[in-house]
Parts: C-alpha cells; structure tokens; sequence
C-alpha cells in the first residue's frame, strides 16, 4: 500500500519505524505496562522532534499535516502504546490552539508543547455526555477578567500528566442555552486537579479531571465564547483518521507474529501454516490490513490536500481500520492457541490494546452515523 506515498513520506516511514525499533521498544521494554508517562520517553520523542509535526511553522513546528502524524501512528501504536497514546494527546490538546488560539496564545502554549517542553490534553467526554457531546453540564460562569469553571470530566487521556487541559464547557447564550467554549486550563490553577485515576485494560494515563470555582482567565479563551463546540469537533476531524493509523500498526504487529507461529508451531505432523483454515485466516488477514491501510492513507492525503473536509473518508478510516485491527489480533490470537491467552505476550498485550480504539473519539457506532448523514442529507 506504500504505493499510495510519495518518496518523501516513504523514507519518512522508515525512518519512524527505526526509531520506534531502536529508541522507543527498549523503552517500552524498561518500563513495561505503566499508567503514568516515563519523562525518559517524552525525551526521546521531543529528540526525534516527533512533537513538531503538531504545532504549525511559526511557532517552531513542520505544520499540521495528516499524512506525517499517520505514519509516526502507525510505527508507534505496535511497539508501545504508551508512545503512540502520549503523542496523539499532544495533538489532540495542540490543534484547538491551532485553530483557534490567538498570536500570544500561540506563541505562549505551542511552542513550548511542539517541543516537548508541556504536555497537553484535551477534555470533552464527562460521565453523562460520551457520544452526545451536546448534554456536557461543566460550566464555565463570565465574571471579571475570565471564567469560574466548574464540572467533572472523565476518562481523559495523558490527563495526569498534561501540563494543559483544553477544556470544554457551557457558556449559555441567548438562544443557544448548550452554547460551549473552549478553555486551555493549566495545571497550576487553583480549583483544577486530578479527582481520579482511572485503570483501563490496557496502559493508558487516564483519570477524571475535576474543575471546583477554578478561575480561567480571559486570555485562556480560545476563539470567541460560543466557538467550543465547532473547536471540539473540528479538532476530532482532524485527528480522526490517526486513530485508524494508530490501528493499523497494532494488526501489523499481530498478523506478522501469527505467521511466525504459523510456521514454527507443529502439530499433526507439519507447521500448522500448512493447513488450509490457518491459511484462510492469513489470507483474510492480510487483505483486511491493506484495505484498512488504504482507507487510512486515502483520508490523509485527502485531508492534506483538501483540508478538514473530508469527514466521510476519515470516518470511513477510522471505521474500519479499527475494527478490521480488531478482527485481525483476535485471529492472531486464535492461530496462537493457549499462548495466545498468557499474560505477557505480544498477542494478549495487543487484544487488550486494541479494543478502545473502537471506542475513543467516536464509536464504531457515530462513525456510521457520520457516514450515512453525508450520504443521506444535502
Ligand atoms: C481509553 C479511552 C481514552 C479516552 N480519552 C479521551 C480523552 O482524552 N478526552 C475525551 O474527551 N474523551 C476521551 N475518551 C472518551 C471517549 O471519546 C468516549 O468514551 C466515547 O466518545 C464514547 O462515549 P461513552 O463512553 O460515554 O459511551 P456512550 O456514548 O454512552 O455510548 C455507549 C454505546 O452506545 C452507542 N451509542 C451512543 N449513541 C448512539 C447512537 N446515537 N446511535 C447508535 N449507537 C449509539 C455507542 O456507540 C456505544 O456503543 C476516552 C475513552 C477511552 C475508552
């Protein structure tokens, strides 16, 4: 499927998967299945200048360009999900200032995050709004110079480490009483803590963020009051089709493993390779993974060359890149047998890490309710 890069962004490729071999699997080897973000990693990937594919040029960044942040995904997400997680965080809290930060904003939070210097979140989700993003209840109240912030947020990723945490929240207007803005909170701010961590299946630095009378001021407000709901999820958009990337690396590392079992592992007489139904789950396999790929790289030159309007082909991505990864490691799975269920190996880490891509930033569900809208309304 390479054939869809261009020379540039196939070297770039390779040059990603060495350093997630050389740099980040040694790593990923030192400190193993950890919730909380090792310094020594952030290090290594601000070195690689990983982080400067994120922040636009003028502050120091390569701009914000769909195709690079896929690859670095993709090399990443097999290798160490904690790598491939804490980079797409620094995205996902990035691109709201991105879009909508005013020049000091920019200058104060991006240069620092595209070199690594902070760590950034990004917070929409609380316990009664998930897929509606419109039933959010965290409210941030005007009052002299900023806004009194109050509310829950959960299941915020990086969310212990993040040095900022773009948060959404109501500011009620005449007529558009669900009205949101956008608030970059930093960690100092009194009012603003960790409520609690939270333990996934799989590694993953994620807690519920709390917000008790913390003060924002004005100058944190990206774009206008009113503008939250159209940063939200126009940053989503953006980095939608990463996530499908970030799966493709996982069923990459799965389906390579299930053919090394296959041929090595013997029963009946012969490697069990040589049988037809291994042969069939291979073979479906390895066409699932070049169709998710194709999907995947489709939307991201589209996205770079047309810009963010391209929701039904990252959808599309997103969709079926994580569920066909997810059918992939569980046949993966399968062709290990009963090592494929011991804890500690490459298979059982990757079934676990797999299974919230079909979750986070929008469902399975909400990607086929984006794709039939824009094929069924206008
Ligand atoms: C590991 C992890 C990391 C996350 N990181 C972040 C983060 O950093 N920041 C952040 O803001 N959020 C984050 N999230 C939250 C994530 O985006 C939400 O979990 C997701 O949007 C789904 O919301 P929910 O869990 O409340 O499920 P719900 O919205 O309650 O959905 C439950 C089920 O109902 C289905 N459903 C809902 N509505 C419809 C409908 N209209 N039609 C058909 N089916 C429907 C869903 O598809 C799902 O299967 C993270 C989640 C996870 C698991």
């Amino acid at each position: 499927m390479d054939i869809l890069l261009s020379a540039d962004q196939r070297r770039f490729k390779e040059e990603c998967r060495i350093f997630a071999e050389n740099e980040i699997a040694p790593l990923a080897a030192k400190y193993g299945e950890t919730d909380d973000i090792p310094g020594e990693l952030v290090r290594a990937m601000a070195d690689a200048q990983l982080f400067r594919l994120l922040v636009p040029e003028e502050t120091g960044g390569r701009g914000v360009k769909s195709m690079p942040i896929c690859l670095v995904r993709e090399q990443l997400a097999g290798v160490y999900c904690v790598a491939d997680v804490t980079f797409a965080m620094q995205g996902l809290g990035s691109y709201p200032i991105v879009l909508a930060g005013n020049g000091e904003q920019k200058a104060r939070f991006l240069t620092r995050l595209g070199s690594g210097e902070i760590l950034s979140t990004y917070a929409l989700t609380e316990p009664e709004a998930g897929s509606d993003v419109s039933a959010i209840t965290s409210r941030a109240r005007e009052t002299d110079g900023g806004f009194v912030l109050n509310g829950l947020k959960r299941f915020i990723s990086n969310g212990n480490a993040a040095d900022i945490a773009v948060t959404f929240a109501k500011t009620p207007l005449p007529g558009n009483a669900r009205a949101l803005s956008a608030l970059v909170v930093e960690k100092r701010m009194e009012g603003f803590r960790v409520h609690k961590r939270l333990k996934a299946i799989a590694p993953h630095d994620l807690v519920e963020l709390e917000f008790a009378d913390c003060f924002v001021p004005r100058e944190n407000l990206l774009g206008s009051v009113g503008d939250g709901m159209k940063i939200a999820l126009k940053t989503l958009d953006r980095f939608r089709v990463s996530v499908g990337a970030a799966a493709l690396g996982i069923a990459q590392v799965a389906f390579g493993a299930a053919v090394d079992y296959a041929k090595q592992r013997v029963q009946f007489g012969r490697p069990i390779a040589g049988f037809q139904g291994t042969q069939f789950k291979l073979a479906d396999m390895a066409t699932e993974l070049d169709a998710a790929r194709a999907l995947v790289y489709r939307a991201a030159l589209l996205q770079d060359a047309k810009g963010d309007n391209i929701t039904r082909a990252a959808s599309m991505a997103k969709m079926y890149a994580t569920e066909a990864a997810f059918r992939i490691v569980d046949q993966s799975l399968q062709i290990h047998g009963g090592m494929g269920v011991m804890a500690g190996s490459t298979i059982e880490r990757l079934y676990r890490e797999i299974r919230a891509l079909r979750i986070y930033e929008g469902t399975t569900e909400i990607q086929k309710l984006i794709i039939a809208k824009s094929l069924t309304e206008g």
